[in-house]
């Protein structure tokens, strides 16, 4: 394991100025934030990340859930997932998200990782993982042994022909369907960010994955006001039963007016490079009834981009059975 320096900054100020020191904020970081760790600590073990600075942002004061004035939540960067998925009013108000985190990963991870994390997790693409082999995402030019090799869990939308990884996040998916907001503070200032705008697709630069810059701090997320008589569902749909990554799933969020589908947020896991928020079945579903039919060609418009490799094309089916019954699930309750 490559050695490197452990900081606990005092105050975000001082943590953003550390950080503005690394050459990237992508992949090759030579300073890290340090949430739970929980996908960090695995990654430097394995020498894909290999940090010069580590810097623990436990003791800053990034951990509150807070009601705000206008109706939404405020979620610190490093509230721990298990405090969020069991938060009275995530279970109440966004139960989708709750549903989400608790079907990922174990009891014990959930209990150390962090939302911010939760933002930044990386493929389980088995190529990326093993410094043995190339892989464009961890050594940029070196090539991409998963489109002629193993690829039976990785993506089929949003993939280029650098890179097919698939964006492993339960929680992004739910948060991508309740429009959620990402605010930052690097060393120009805050912004906030559009939860769809965060997670950047692989494209020519596949070791690029989110809009961070060095020196950017996530200090906490957003969810809007919810909708009144929303219907909240998430379907993951794995290899076994507990602690496994999504083959395919689906996060929904709908309303329904006398039998009309008024509103629809729909995101999908499990198969696409990036969490992956379908505005054409949302589309697809606007004024129709809630029933099968709907369902079905709003399942058809999720996946009509996407892309089979030549193991991973049974996802395609599944995805949409997975979409349909999600829908119907949502929509019964
Ligand atoms: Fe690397 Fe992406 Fe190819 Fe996997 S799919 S080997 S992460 S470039």
């Amino acid at each position: 394991m490559h050695t490197f320096e452990f900081i606990r900054p005092p105050d975000p100020a001082a943590a953003i100025a550390t950080s503005a020191q690394s050459k990237t904020a992508q992949q090759g970081a030579d300073v890290r934030f340090m949430g739970g760790g929980t996908t960090l600590l695995d990654l430097m073990k394995l020498n894909v990340e290999t940090p010069n600075r580590v810097l623990d942002i436990n003791r800053l004061p990034l951990d509150k859930i807070e009601s705000m004035s206008d109706g939404g939540l405020r979620i610190g960067a490093t509230v721990r997932n298990s405090d969020l998925a069991y938060h009275a009013k995530v279970q109440r108000d966004y139960s989708v998200l709750s549903q989400a985190i608790l079907q990922g990963a174990s009891a014990q991870i959930r209990n150390m990782a962090t939302v911010a994390g939760n933002l930044l997790q990386r493929t389980r693409c088995v190529y990326f993982r093993d410094t043995a082999m190339a892989c464009n995402k961890r050594e940029p030019g070196s090539g991409c042994p998963a489109i002629t090799g193993h690829n039976r869990t990785l993506a089929v939308l949003g993939t280029s022909d650098q890179c097919i990884a698939t964006n492993p996040s339960d929680m992004c998916i739910a948060l991508a369907a309740l429009e959620a907001t990402i605010h930052i503070q690097g060393t120009k200032g805050t912004r906030a960010v559009a939860f769809g705008d965060f997670h950047v697709l692989p494209g020519t630069t596949p070791h690029r994955e989110t809009i961070l810059e060095p020196g950017d701090l996530i200090t906490h997320i957003t969810l809007p006001s919810p909708t009144s008589g929303s219907k909240h569902h998430y379907l993951k749909l794995r290899d076994r039963a507990s602690y496994e990554f999504a083959l395919v799933s689906a996060a929904v969020v709908l309303t329904i007016t006398n039998g009309k589908i008024a509103r629809a947020r729909i995101a999908l896991g499990g198969v696409a490079t990036k969490p992956w928020r379908s505005l054409e079945a949302e589309a697809a579903l606007i004024n129709k009834s809630a029933n099968d039919g709907s369902f079905h060609q709003a399942a058809e418009a999720a996946l009509r981009g996407a892309k089979a490799q030549s193991e991973n094309g049974f996802k395609i089916e599944l995805a949409k059975r997975c979409l349909t019954h999600a829908l119907r699930t949502a929509a019964a309750s």
